[in-house]
């Protein structure tokens, strides 16, 4: 199995996996920042969190997926990447997962409603000086162009997005900056 093949598989059934300009901004982003430990909030199939371990030996990565059908594709991918020993998927809402460690990046990829949620609750488990890294701040460019959008469950969850970025613009314990790579990243650096 190769990576083209977790690609492959992922457009076929329709799993949201990160574009290529965002993965490849991550994996470097771990490399120059020395990031030893990743905590990631939505496995889908595993491809972000194979990805970020086969570029940066001796990552260690937590991973936690609601659905159980893609956990166990997930699965069944890190063991064809022989990676299991550096991700360990959690089967679970992770607004519902207790988890003990600190990690040196925080990686929220999951309900794009949710995202405040995810990082109050997350930030009790980041190292000092660490990072909070959340995608698809730009949804699709909707996000700045909110007056585009014809659906009202969209409107909502564009709105939901914009609220979440407003939280981060004015929390003062992290310094944030966004980025219009792939579908727009927010890195959010803990003071
Ligand atoms: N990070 C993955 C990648 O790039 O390969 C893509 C993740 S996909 C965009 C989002 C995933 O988050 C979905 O598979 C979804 O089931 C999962 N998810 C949504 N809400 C969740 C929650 N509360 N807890 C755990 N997983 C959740």
């Amino acid at each position: 199995m190769v990576i083209e093949d977790l690609k492959e598989y992922a457009k076929i059934n329709k799993v949201p996996i990160m574009q290529d300009e965002g993965i490849e901004f991550l994996t470097d982003f771990i490399k120059k920042n020395k990031i030893q430990s990743v905590l990631e909030i939505g496995t889908a199939i595993g491809y972000s969190s194979i990805m970020m371990a086969i570029n940066n030996t001796n990552l260690k990565i937590t991973t936690i997926e609601k659905d159980e059908n893609r956990y166990i594709e997930a699965i069944k991918n890190i063991k064809e990447f022989k990676l299991e020993k550096s991700i360990n998927v959690i089967l679970g809402d992770a607004l519902e997962v207790n988890i003990k460690d600190k990690f040196d990046l925080i990686f929220i990829d999951a309900a794009k409603g949710q995202n405040t949620k995810f990082f109050l609750k997350f930030s009790n488990n980041l190292n000092n000086s660490s990072y909070i890294i959340t995608d698809n701040i730009n949804f699709h460019g909707f996000t700045k162009h909110p007056e585009q959008i014809r659906s009202k469950n969209l409107r909502q969850l564009v709105r939901k997005i914009n609220e979440y970025i407003n939280f981060l613009n004015e929390n003062k314990d992290y310094d944030t900056v966004f980025l219009d790579i792939g579908d727009g990243l927010a890195i959010s650096h803990k003071k």
